[in-house]
């Protein structure tokens, strides 16, 4: 095959500037022009995977990007077409050391997007997650919004994580063998479609609406991405389902229900383990 270095041209070279950004290296055009900034992208992409850094794109080099790994789909498609204005979370750069998941209780990524933009408290959350997989950026994951509901803490722990929304039914309650979402037991909130069965009662809820395959792989795909970006610990609690004051100094990957005992989001449900292996998260 072909090698890309510096000089070369092209749509090969497209290619490789569109997949070192969507994996956080490159930061320049999509211009097919292999210049300074595309050899410090490739230079990072290869350090980081344990290649020889020539920043060189031979055979080894174009088979760890392009190579399609479980779980870790290489072509991430971010949307951001639909965005926050200013007002609605606060445009000032700060660190990232943690990412907090959450999930809804009804409605599409749009609706909610469409609720925070309607909010004047600036809730929201960079990321949401559509039922089909797709990622929605709303606003820049360098900028902050509440998103937590510690109010005691100012701000602080929102300030320093990024936000990432699964649309979801949320936690389900059952009558007479159906199950139903909201609360409420009626024809519009009978729910129809693949559930979590945790088997006992956990914050309130035995059942919840399933997260879908394709969001799972979406949040790996997104967490692996925003910790090579912000350099964000790839780590996570050993203990997946309890709440524990001191996770609000906790620097890796939380659920909201870790930082709030009276959260139900993300459901106990969430493939911990696959985010773990496919991130290469360290349990602690
Ligand atoms: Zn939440």
């Amino acid at each position: 095959m072909a090698i890309y270095k510096k000089g070369s041209k092209g749509e090969e070279v497209k290619e490789i500037q569109r997949k070192l950004k969507a994996l956080g290296h490159y930061k320049g055009s999509i211009d097919g022009d292999f210049g300074k900034g595309t050899e410090e992208a490739v230079k990072a992409f290869q350090k980081s995977n344990g290649l020889t850094v020539d920043s060189v794109v031979g055979p080894k080099t174009w088979n760890a990007l392009f190579e399609e790994k479980p779980d870790q789909p290489s072509n991430l498609k971010i949307n951001r077409t639909v965005r926050l204005e200013a007002k609605d979370y606060i445009e000032s750069e700060t660190p990232k050391d943690l990412i907090v998941l959450h999930h809804t209780v009804g409605g599409t990524a749009l609706s909610t997007i469409n609720y925070w933009k309607t909010d004047p408290q600036r809730i929201a959350t960079s990321y949401v997650i559509e039922r089909d997989g797709e990622i929605f950026e709303v606003f820049d994951p360098k900028y902050w919004a509440f998103h937590l509901g510690l109010k005691e803490t100012g701000g602080a722990v929102d300030k320093r994580s990024i936000g990432i929304v699964i649309a979801s039914e949320g936690g389900l309650i059952q009558r007479d063998g159906k199950l139903y979402c909201f609360d409420v037991v009626s024809e519009r909130t009978l729910f129809t479609q693949e559930y979590y069965d945790h088997g006992m009662p956990w914050r309130g809820y035995r059942f919840f609406d399933a997260y879908s395959d394709v969001q799972i792989k979406a949040i790996i795909g997104l967490a692996n991405i925003l910790c090579e970006q912000f350099k964000i610990p790839r780590r996570t609690p050993a203990n997946h389902f309890d709440a524990d004051d001191s996770y609000r100094q906790f620097a890796g990957i939380l659920g909201h229900h870790q930082l709030r005992p009276d959260k139900s989001d993300v459901n106990p449900g969430f493939p911990w383990q696959k985010l773990v292996e496919a991130c290469r998260l360290e349990l602690v």
